[in-house]
């Protein structure tokens, strides 16, 4: 049996890098095991489903992404196929351990924000304060690293921006924990959770 090449569907669900009580009580088991277990798998699912025996089928996850983006037309796929990478991109944001950002990604959040306390401070207000379902993000625009917020299931990686960081801000990553209080959730996550070895590793590569 040769390995499965996971560069175009079908796709399939990622496992969470990490147990699923790892990230309690910021986000506790049950609330994993929905968002993992039914939402994101939900969106694969769907996206197998709606590019089966299309042109879509033989394309990488970010092909697909790009190329749906922007077409009425084509909305279903794009928001599962955008749903799909959000989502596997946003488990690896996540630690149950403290990490810190490398030399190089440290050089750059004093360089572009002035500390990191000034960007977690950005970062917590973009997310909380993003008005209905959607994203908060560290990216990086024209070489400097910048804080931002998509709605729904909008990407950066559509336009082919370099991701660092991602915050889920649907519902659905915080009721069971914290109801309305989207505000404590993510002040919590940015504090505790943040992968700071993935975004490192992500501004790595991105350079
Ligand atoms: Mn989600």
């Amino acid at each position: 049996m040769s390995p499965r090449d996971l560069t175009h569907g079908p796709f399939t669900l990622p496992p969470l890098p990490f147990a699923e009580e790892a990230l309690a009580p910021v986000i506790s088991a049950k609330t994993l095991s929905f968002h993992h277990g039914k939402h994101h798998k939900g969106y694969v699912n769907n996206l197998n489903e709606l590019i089966k025996d299309t042109d879509f089928a033989g394309l990488a996850l970010e092909e697909i992404i790009a190329k749906t983006h922007g077409d009425e037309k084509a909305k279903k796929v794009f928001n599962n196929a955008a749903q799909v990478w959000n989502h596997s991109f946003y488990w690896n944001c996540l630690s149950p351990k403290a990490t810190q950002p490398s030399k190089d990604l440290g050089d750059a959040i004093a360089r572009d924000f002035g500390s990191l306390e000034a960007l977690k401070k950005e970062l917590k207000a973009k997310s909380t304060d993003h008005f209905g379902s959607g994203w908060g993000w560290l990216v990086i625009e024209g070489g400097k690293l910048k804080v931002k917020d998509t709605r729904d299931a909008e990407t950066p990686v559509a336009a082919g921006t370099s991701c660092l960081l991602t915050v889920d801000v649907w519902e659905h990553a915080y009721y069971l924990d914290y109801q309305n209080a989207r505000k404590d959730h993510v002040d919590a996550l940015v504090e505790k959770l943040l992968n700071w070895d993935f975004a490192s590793q992500n501004f790595a590569k991105a350079k």
